[in-house]
């Protein structure tokens, strides 16, 4: 049975083309980049190549670039670090209701510390973030924004420019979780005017392990480190670099940059096929969101009366993925999913799909014929009571 890798945005498969640019670090690389012998200099210069490939692919300045462990770290840096560091009259953040956990914790643990308070913005039906009640909420006493780019469950794309806009006339700063955006579709931090930006390197291609939160000079200032130490990158995240996996994230973030808009419209054509043959094959299927503002790789496909986590289960060998989140063994619905206004059972009927670059249409046809199988399969055991 063929293999089908359709859950991109969960995490990407490393391109061949990176893992042959991070071999001579693996192999060869010796020494610390903190270190001032030759050895030492070679793996910083390495890590600022790196650096002025990741600021090229996001439009910001190569010294706004904080590499660290992967998104959840840089959300956790931004948000945190922005509360320590916050006067006592700027004390509350605002965040979306359809963030990545990655945000969402830390800003309930900065909540039950005592140390922010937290607002939750909604989000309309088609999965934007609600700007009257953004709004609403912003005063003098924001300090900060976090609003994502793109979601990860539906692929739906916030109006961050207006999000900035607002934010900004408030004096707020504005954090953008960017890691599914990011090498799929254009994004300058300078002409968004986004101040903090998370990324991550296993979902463009590159590898796991290892992202940047981005910055301008001004809000990078304002941060305070979560991690202390040595003080590494610019006293905001202390450790010895990764200097293996900056290498990657540096040739991933080139190669998307490069190869973005020409990949994107041929997933785009990828992920258009699927939904097209699943909608005319499986009857019942619907999608989430408004689907004119999304993602080119994203699909998030609700199969009427259906068990999503069953379909999953009965696609296997097809991979893909149920927006539930299972936590000490039982499942819940996906926060985003009832965020847009779906009934919790409308929400356990959603299968996320997420092409990506080595997607075939191969695969794709694969992934149909997979799914109205499993969907037959589950309907009718649901029918017969099985
Ligand atoms: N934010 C979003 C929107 C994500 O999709 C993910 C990964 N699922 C993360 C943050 C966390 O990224 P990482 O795996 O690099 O910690």
């Amino acid at each position: 049975m063929q293999e089908v890798y359709l859950d991109y945005n969960g995490s990407a498969p490393l391109d061949p083309r990176v893992a042959e640019a991070m071999l001579p670090a693996l192999r060869d690389g010796i020494g610390n980049a903190s270190s001032a012998h030759r050895f030492g200099r070679r793996r910083a210069a390495a890590a600022d190549d790196a650096r002025e490939q990741v600021a090229e692919l996001v439009g910001s300045s190569p010294a706004g670039v904080v590499f660290c462990s992967g998104a959840t770290e840089a959300n956790n840096l931004a948000l945190i670090g922005l509360a320590e560091g916050a006067p006592a009259e700027r004390n509350r953040i605002v965040v979306s209701a359809v963030e990545h956990a990655s945000v969402r914790e830390p800003a309930r643990w900065l909540l039950a510390q005592g140390r922010a308070k937290v607002d939750v913005i909604g989000v309309t039906p088609e999965g934007f973030v609600d700007l009257d009640e953004l709004d609403s909420l912003l005063g003098p006493d924001v300090l900060a924004v976090s609003v994502m780019a793109a979601n990860s469950e539906t692929g739906i794309l916030n109006p961050t420019d207006e999000v900035a806009e607002r934010a900004h006339a408030a004096g707020a700063v504005f954090h953008c979780d960017a890691t599914q955006m990011v090498g799929r579709l254009p994004l300058s931090m300078a002409d968004a005017d986004i101040d903090l930006l998370s990324l991550s390197g296993h979902k463009i291609c590159g590898p796991g392990g290892v992202g940047a939160l981005v910055g301008t000079r001004a809000a990078l200032a304002r941060l305070h480190p979560v991690t202390h130490g040595g003080g590494h990158e610019r006293g905001l995240r202390s450790g010895s670099l990764n200097a293996a996996g900056i290498v990657g994230l540096g040739a991933a973030a080139a190669l998307a940059a490069n190869e973005r808009d020409a990949e994107s419209s041929r997933v785009k054509m990828l992920r258009d096929r699927l939904v097209c043959g699943l909608r005319s094959e499986i009857t019942g299927t619907s999608e989430n969101g408004d689907i004119s503002r999304r993602l080119p790789n994203t699909a998030s496909v609700r199969f009427e009366g259906v068990d999503a986590e069953a379909v999953a289960f009965n696609m296997d060998p097809v991979a893909v993925s149920t927006g539930s989140a299972c936590s000490a063994g039982s499942i819940e619905p996906s926060q985003v999913l009832l965020a847009m206004g779906l009934s919790r059972d409308e929400a356990f009927e959603t299968v996320r799909f997420s092409l990506g670059r080595f997607t075939t249409g191969a695969e794709v046809d694969e992934a149909i014929r997979q799914a109205v199988t499993a969907v037959g399969y589950v309907r009718s055991m649901t029918e017969s009571g099985g």
